[in-house]
Order: structure tokens, then C-alpha cells, then sequence
């Protein structure tokens, strides 16, 4: 009996030791939500964690889904027929291929040429490529394009197959440029229906049985670079180590031993960027990245990825993309989100946090976001949408119900999550 009664007394204690200690701590840790009032001035404004590249480099939390981007090809002829790829069968298969080894490139990069120290380089992009479509069109004008001819092509080709406008296409045609190889447009962050185009040139004299398909392909990629946002290590990549967009993990953290005189207003100087500069060589300066135009091209960096990442989520360019992760990206603070952003993966709110949004999200189909017990969603005239081209609905807002576990006496009482509408906001083309 007596050892009974010592073993109560025990865990009478320990309950009250628990009383005073671990009970009131917590209740100190979360005030009453009432005590500030849910305006926009109360919440952290994090648009410049969203705005950095180095947010979206994969693995990131704002990045842990492998988008695919839809390709479009679109072959010029003469209004005769003739041309340069005019055997379909043959072309068609050499263009699959192409986006096959654009996938490698994309998926598996090979590691940098001239690797920058204390740089841990990836392989997986997270983009891919999917074709959706090839056509052949008959126009002698278009046939020779100029620099500027992008978006009357795109135009002709959205006349003919208006779903086509879904895609980011890419013009084969004959033409000139400034003797380009081709061009591709750079995004656009205010006009987000904007078409993306590359236009790439074919020689007229080319044989397209002995075409060099590889070098096409690391051009294509190249070019696909500009319409991502990325620029030429040898001439207009930033070159300033404090713009936000700089490329460490290309040109390193300090200027270059081999940089004598860099161009005013850089930092740096710029790589050489020929085709058949050899890379290996210690006299030369020129690399193995994707967009120096070397001839062994193919490498991305970490924050390449980032920013072509970013250009995905926040530029034109994310209307072509899909994929989804199942992974939520979490709000563990309150904050609030006056921008526009494609988002490929849950957003969950955590508890006693307030997601205070002025801005707009497009959701993937798949996506929802996950009100915790206690957290909060205000729409203050923000709109949350599908995906532009979305052939679903999104899955919508989700209040996660309040557990019941535990006794109910000492359960810390919590209410379900909350969306607030307010000023017009809008949450629209869900399920739910
Ligand atoms: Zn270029």
C-alpha cells in the first residue's frame, strides 16, 4: 500500500511541476490573435525574398517541383514549298531528338569548365522540355525573316492553330539578323499573357540530311536561355557584384587574376565567347556554359537555374509550364504577398500565422493551399486563379479540421482556420 501512495504522490507532483513550468510558457508564446489588428502595415512585406534567383535554385523551398515547359516548331517554307527542312518524316524525328537531348542537357548538365571555389553545382535543372506540336507553313514573306519578324510569325502561326498560343514556339525559317545564328525574346514581368518566340536561322545552302543537329540543338538551348532570361557571359550578363542578378557561381566572387581592364561599371570581365574557342586551353578565358556559345556549351549554373526558375514562377514565360510537387511551400511567419506568382505546389499556412495577400497566385491544378487550425487567409483585393491555359480547375482553399486528441481538460483550445475576404478579393476557378 505504502508504495502505492508514494508513486501517487509522485505524479501528483509532476502534473503540477508541468502546471506551472510547460503550461504558461506556451500560453505566453502565442498572444491572442486580437491584439493586432489584421491590416496590411502589420504584416513583414517579403517581396524581395521572392524576387531573388537565389530562391529558386532547386532544392530551394520555392523550388522543389520539375516544371516542363511546351515547345512548339514551326518550319518556314517558300509559298512554292521548298526550303531547307522539307522531308517531315525525317525532320520530325530529328526534332524529337533534339528535345530528347535538350531533356539530358536539362536534366543531367555536365559540371562547369572553369568551376568557381566553394561552389556546390548542380545537375538537375528541375525544367524539362515536352513538344506539342510541329507544323509546316508556306509563306515566301516569312520565309526570310529579319530581326524583328518574331511576332508576326507567332502572329501567322496563332491565325491558323490558336492552341498553339499555349506553347512557347520556335520559328526554322531563312533569314538574317545582324548574321545571328537567331534570337529569342526575354520575358516579360508586366505583361504576363505576353508570347515568348525563337527564331532560329537556317542556311539556305544546308542539306538537311548532313545537318549538324547537335550544334543546332546547343543553339536551340541557348537561345531557349534568352527567352529564360539568362544572358551572354561574354557581353550583357551582369557584370556588377552588387545587382541582385550577378552570377557568383559563373564569375566568381572576387575579379578574375586573368582580368586586367573590365569594362566600366563592371567588376568583372567578361568571358570570350567563340564557337570554337577551346576551352581548355589556360590562354583563353571562354567556358562551357549554356550561354557562352562555345562550341562544348551545355553547363548551367546553380543560379542560372535559380533565375530561370524564378522567370517560371513570376515572368510571362510560366503560361507554358506545368508540374507539381507535393511538397507545401510553408508560411511560418505572418506576411504579407502584394506580387504575382505561379505557384506548382501547396501553400500551407501555419498555425497562428496570417497570410495577408494583396497580390495574385495562380495555382497549378493540382495545387491547394492549407489553412492550419489557427492560421489565416486575407484576401485584401488579391486574387488567387488557375494557371493561365489551366485544363482544370485548382483544388482550392483547405481549412484543416481542429485534432481531437488528448484530454479534453488541459487541450490548449484552437479554432479553425480562417479566410477573410475583403476590398473585392477574389478566389476563383477552384473546386472547392
Ligand atoms: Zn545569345
Amino acid at each position: 500500500m505504502k508504495h502505492i501512495n508514494q508513486f501517487s504522490v509522485i505524479l501528483v507532483s509532476v502534473f503540477f511541476v508541468w502546471i506551472f513550468f510547460c503550461a504558461p510558457s506556451s500560453a505566453l508564446s502565442t498572444p491572442p490573435a486580437d491584439e493586432f489588428p489584421d491590416t496590411a502595415e502589420n504584416f513583414a512585406d517579403v517581396s524581395d525574398f521572392f524576387a531573388h534567383q537565389k530562391n529558386y535554385v532547386p532544392g530551394e523551398p520555392l523550388n522543389r517541383t520539375v516544371k516542363t515547359v511546351y515547345l512548339s516548331f514551326n518550319i518556314w517554307l517558300r509559298s512554292d514549298g521548298t526550303g531547307v527542312f522539307t522531308d517531315e518524316e525525317y525532320i520530325n524525328n530529328k526534332l524529337h531528338e533534339l528535345v530528347e537531348r535538350l531533356n539530358r542537357i536539362f536534366y543531367s548538365t555536365p559540371l562547369p569548365s572553369s568551376p568557381i571555389e566553394g561552389v556546390d553545382y548542380l545537375r538537375d535543372s528541375h525544367i524539362q522540355f515536352e513538344l506539342k506540336a510541329i507544323d509546316y507553313y508556306r509563306n515566301s514573306d516569312l520565309y526570310t525573316a529579319t530581326c524583328s519578324s518574331g511576332p508576326r510569325l507567332n502572329r501567322y502561326v496563332f491565325r491558323k492553330h490558336p492552341q498553339k498560343r499555349q506553347y512557347l514556339n520556335i520559328h526554322l525559317t531563312s533569314g538574317n539578323c545582324r548574321g545571328a545564328t537567331g534570337y529569342a525574346n526575354y520575358p516579360s514581368g508586366r505583361n504576363l499573357e505576353s508570347d515568348s518566340y525563337l527564331v532560329s536561322f537556317l542556311r539556305q545552302d544546308a542539306d538537311q540530311y548532313a545537318y549538324g543537329y547537335w550544334a543546332f540543338m546547343l543553339h536551340i538551348a541557348h537561345e531557349l536561355g534568352h527567352n529564360f532570361e539568362l544572358r551572354h557571359p561574354y557581353d550583357s550578363e551582369f557584370c556588377r557584384f552588387s545587382h541582385p542578378d550577378f552570377l557568383f557561381d559563373l564569375f566568381g566572387f572576387e575579379k578574375q587574376d586573368w582580368c586586367n581592364n573590365p569594362r566600366s561599371n563592371c567588376d568583372v570581365c567578361f568571358q570570350q565567347g567563340k564557337w570554337d574557342c577551346p576551352i581548355d586551353d589556360p590562354q583563353t578565358t571562354c567556358t562551357n556554359n549554356i550561354m557562352g556559345g562555345n562550341s562544348d556549351s551545355g553547363s548551367i549554373t546553380p543560379l542560372q537555374m535559380g533565375r530561370m526558375n524564378r522567370t517560371l514562377a513570376i515572368r510571362s514565360l510560366r503560361k507554358y509550364a506545368w508540374g507539381y510537387s507535393e511538397e507545401p511551400f510553408e508560411v511560418e511567419t505572418s506576411q504579407q504577398w502584394t506580387f504575382n506568382k505561379k505557384f506548382y505546389q501547396d501553400i500551407r499556412v501555419a498555425s497562428g500565422v496570417t497570410l495577408y495577400l494583396k497580390g495574385t497566385l495562380e495555382m497549378v491544378p493540382e495545387a491547394r493551399i492549407i489553412l492550419e487550425p489557427g492560421s489565416k487567409l486575407i484576401v485584401d483585393g488579391g486574387l488567387i486563379t488557375n494557371a493561365m491555359y489551366s485544363k482544370s480547375l485548382w483544388q482550392g482553399v483547405i481549412i484543416e479540421p481542429v485534432a481531437s486528441r488528448g484530454l479534453a481538460f488541459w487541450r490548449k483550445k484552437k479554432s479553425p482556420g480562417e479566410l477573410i475576404i475583403l476590398n473585392n478579393g477574389s478566389i476563383i476557378n477552384s473546386m472547392q
